[in-house]
């Protein structure tokens, strides 16, 4: 694996940056996954062109192409609960049907019990005075 920062410049064994350096996608060992080297990238992309660009990895979405398909978005169900107990917000979730996949529905495939699992967050922000609501989603078939 190579050592990287939160704009995916390489950082040597001394913790010194090396520079003009970077390492996207599953050899930063960051988060392993297509749409994240993906992300990565763009992100590299905008900070070479001269914008500045942090990448919020809890925003890539993730999907495993497996049969029946998952992706998700965001934190899991108890880390949104660690999260909103240790910073006293609160949570809710929405369950739905697979049906409202609209890919599920151009496979014939939107039938059966499924669970569509929404967390939304409601933050105070310090910076933005009204609230600020932030989502993750959580798309998988109930066996
Ligand atoms: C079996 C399997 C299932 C997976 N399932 C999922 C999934 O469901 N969802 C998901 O999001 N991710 C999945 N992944 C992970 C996903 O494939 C990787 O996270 C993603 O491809 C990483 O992209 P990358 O660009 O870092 O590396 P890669 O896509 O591996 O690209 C690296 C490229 O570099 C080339 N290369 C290597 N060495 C050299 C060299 N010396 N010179 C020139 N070229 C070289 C390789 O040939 C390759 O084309 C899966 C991976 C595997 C192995």
């Amino acid at each position: 694996m190579c050592s990287v920062d939160e704009r995916m410049r390489v950082v040597d064994a001394n913790g010194k940056l090396v520079p003009h350096l970077y390492c996207i996608g599953d050899a930063n060992g960051k988060m392993m996954l297509a749409h994240a080297a993906s992300a990565q990238g763009i992100s590299v992309v905008e900070q070479v062109s001269g914008r500045d660009h942090v990448l919020n990895h809890l925003s890539i979405p993730a999907a495993c192409f497996t049969h029946p398909e998952i992706s998700m978005v965001g934190l899991t169900e108890p880390q949104a609960r660690e999260k909103a107990e240790k910073e006293g917000f609160e949570i809710s979730i929405a369950k739905t049907s697979f049906k409202a996949n609209t890919k599920a529905l151009a496979e014939n495939e939107g039938e059966g019990p499924a669970k569509v699992l929404l967390i939304v967050y409601l933050l105070n922000s310090v910076f933005i005075s009204s609230e600020t609501i932030m989502v993750e989603i959580h798309v998988f078939l109930e066996c």
